[in-house]
This record gives structure tokens, sequence and C-alpha cells, in this order.
């Protein structure tokens, strides 16, 4: 039994407008895929609005955004429209469609279709359901509410991951989200279309996204390292085996990313080619050229890194070389190396710290020996090597030294 009433206000206020505007119009939305799964779990946190309609999807689209005074974009070749509005979640109003997969891998030919039609090209049976916002019906032609309770995902026939490989991300990613286990024959369907080579049907640029969408989900590590465990990253990086310490990579990538705002693509990714990147890993990514350096950096410089940081045996030492590197490489170094967390702390403190005093006021020619000297005073204070009173004193004879072995 679907409860709406429980769902946060958003959600629920923007049900009861389309069920508003259906009845006004005589229309019949059906809510569909992943909200109605998610309800069924009493997963009420956030849901999307997914809408299918058999017929007229642009009437109700059109009058709902009216209605809201909301921003209505249309997109034709998915028979979709999408609607958006201040304290509203968006809302997807879709045909009902047919799919046909004319080869393996390629994007399917659609055309309009019953709901039935639109339940069964879906992926898998728990995706398939459809609840009649009209009159309460669950539509679920596949049985997806018995592999609900099984907790199994279940693809809807033994073609589904050759016409579609993607499908095979989506399996995996969506059984660690859920807890849930792949179907047994979906399991053997799955293993047989990664070793017949399905993968290879589709284009690099949407593997990658679909392990972008990996390292979005909340147990991310967990995703990935089951997407590892699949064999179905070796299509992007080769026969990299895959080592025991991944998962646990991962797990500091996670701790390393919480509540900031550093790049989670290129740490987890990062994580994956530990030891062993190179830019051609990443073709297809998607990645800048800055952002891919980023990675290859991380990746193999890391264990060097940290031998380089053992070694030090002054605040000067090891702030020189946390200064070369970049913020996603130091909150690393923090979750994979607990003696170097307070260090890290210190000096992201450090680059914050600021010394009253300028250029000028050190009476000495202006130039580049000025900055360095600056800035060699500002760590002296901050380190403790001399006090905040020496400091116009350091820096003129730090300076002086600079400009003298500069040979100006
Ligand atoms: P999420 O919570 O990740 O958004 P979702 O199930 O809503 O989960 P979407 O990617 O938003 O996932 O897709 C919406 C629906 O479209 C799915 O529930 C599924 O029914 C269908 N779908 C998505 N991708 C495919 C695919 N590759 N093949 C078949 N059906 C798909």
């Amino acid at each position: 039994m679907i409860r709406l009433e429980n769902l946060p206000n958003a959600q629920k206020r923007g049900l009861d407008l389309v069920k508003e505007v259906a009845t006004e119009k005589e229309l019949r939305p059906f809510l569909v895929g992943g909200p109605v799964r998610d309800l069924l779990l009493g997963r009420h946190d956030v849901i999307d609005i997914d809408l299918t309609l058999e017929d007229d999807a642009s009437t109700l689209a059109r009058a709902v955004a009216k209605k809201i005074n909301g921003r209505l974009r249309s997109f034709p070749q998915f028979l979709t429209y999408k609607i958006t509005a201040d304290g509203l979640p968006e809302i997807d109003i879709a045909t009902a469609r047919k799919e046909r997969y004319r080869s393996p891998g390629a994007l399917p030919t659609v055309t309009a279709g019953r709901l039935k039609d639109d339940l069964l090209r879906r992926d898998f049976s728990i995706n398939a359901m459809a609840l009649d916002l009209t009159t309460g019906e669950l539509h679920d032609p596949s049985g997806g509410e018995r592999d609900l309770a099984a907790m199994a995902v279940r693809v809807l026939h033994d073609q589904s991951f050759i016409d579609d490989p993607t499908r095979i991300y989506r399996a995996v990613r969506l059984a660690t989200r859920l807890g849930f286990s792949l179907e047994a024959h979906t399991a053997r369907l799955l293993d047989r279309a990664v070793a017949e080579g399905a993968l290879a049907s589709i284009a690099r640029e949407r593997i990658w996204r679909e392990l972008f969408l990996a390292f979005e989900e909340e147990s991310a590590p967990n995703a990935v390292a089951a997407l590892s465990a699949a064999g179905v990253l070796e299509v992007l990086f080769g026969r990299r085996p895959f080592d025991r310490d991944l998962e646990d990579r991962l797990r500091r990538t996670a701790s390393a990313l919480d509540g900031t705002s550093l790049d989670r693509q290129v740490m987890y990714t990062a994580a994956l080619l530990h030891g062993n990147a190179s830019p051609v890993d990443l073709e297809g990514s998607g990645f800048s050229q800055k952002r891919a350096r980023n990675v290859v950096q991380l990746a193999n410089e890391l264990p060097r890194f940290t031998d380089a940081l053992a070694e030090t045996t002054s605040d000067h030492q090891r702030f020189r070389l946390f200064k070369h590197a970049s913020p996603e490489m130091l909150s690393i170094v923090a979750a994979a190396v607990p003696e170097e967390q307070s260090n890290v702390v210190r000096f992201q403190e450090f680059q914050s710290f600021k010394l009253p005093l300028r250029g000028n006021d050190l009476e000495v020619p202006l130039g580049p020996h000025v900055a360095k000297a600056l800035e060699r005073t500002r760590e002296a204070v901050f380190t403790g090597e001399i006090e905040h009173a020496e400091a116009k004193t350091f820096a003129r004879e730090m300076a002086i030294k600079y400009l003298d072995s500069s040979g100006q």
C-alpha cells in the first residue's frame, strides 16, 4: 500500500497539484519507475516526480506549468516535458512509449505506446511499476512488488543487458544502494553479457557517465567496489588487477570528501587508478586537462608524497611539500596517514594566517625577493621560529639576503 501522506511537503504539494490539474482536464497520469519503487520501500525522503500518460502529456504539462507559473521545457525526441518552479520538485511528464533496439548498445527507436509497453521497456522489474494517481491502483506487469519483497534486481527479458549494456552498471548500482542482490538468472545473464564483450558496443563516454553516477551514491565505495568486482571497469582501464586495498582506498576517499566541496570525480578516479594512472585511462571521461593532471598526480604520487612527508623533520620542510600539493591530495593524505592529520589541519590554518606586514614596510628595494621574504616570515611567525615582534626585522634581513643571492 502506497501512502502519499508521508511524503515531504514539497513532493506532496507537487503530486496534489498534478492530481488537481488532471481532474480538471480529465487526464490520467501515472507515477512511474523509481518513485514507485521508493514509495513501496518506504523510502519517502525524496522522490522524483516522474509521470507517464498514455494520452495528452502535453496538455497536462502545459496546464501544470501555467498553474504554478513554472518553466516548461520540452524534449520531443524523448516525448518528455520538464517543469521547474520555486519550492517544488522538478516534475517530469512523458508520453508512454514503446522502444525497439535495432542493434546492441545503440539507442532505441521510440514510438508512443500504452502504459504496459512503457513499463515493459524498462530495465528491472522493481523499476517497472506505475501508480495511477487518480485511482491509487498499482500496475505491476512484471512482478516488481514480489522482487522488492525478495530484495532482488531482475531484468525483464534475457536480451536486456545486450540491448542496453548500461543496464549492467545500473543493476550493480541499484543493488548496492538498496542492499539487494541480483536475482540468480539475472546475475548469470550479466556475467554472460560481460564475458561476451557486450560492453564494447557502448561508447566510453556512456560508461564514464555510469561510473560518475556510482561516485554520487551515498554508498559510493560499495558501489564502485561492486562494479570493479563485477569486472565491468576493465573496459575502461584495461586488464588492471584491482587489488585488495581498493575498498580501503575508496572508503578513505569517502571520508576525505565528507563535508567538503573537493572534486569527487577526480578523487574516486584516482583511488581506482592508484599507482598506475596515465592520461589514456581517462579517455572519454570529459575531464579537463587540469583535472586529468590532478587525477594522474593523485593516483601516482600519493605513495611518493607520503614517503617524502615521513622524511621531513620540521614544519618548514613539511609546509614546503604541502604547498605543492592539491587540496585533494592534502585531504587524502590526512585520511590515509593518521599521523599527518594534525599537520594537514595546521597547514590549512597556516594558509589563512595573515601577517600585518607589507612590502613597503621593509624599506628595501621592491621586487620578487620581497614577496619571498614576507612568505618566509609568515611561516616563521606561524611555526614559532620567531616572535611576532621580530617579524619586521626578520623580513628585512630575509629580503636583503634573497636580493643579494639573486645577484641584483
Ligand atoms: P534514481 O533514484 O537513481 O533516480 P531511477 O530508477 O529513478 O533511480 P533514472 O535513471 O532516473 O532512475 O531512470 C528513471 C526510470 O527510467 C527508471 O526507474 C527505469 O524504469 C527507467 N530507465 C532508466 N534507464 C533505463 C535503461 N537504461 N533501460 C531501461 N529503463 C531505464
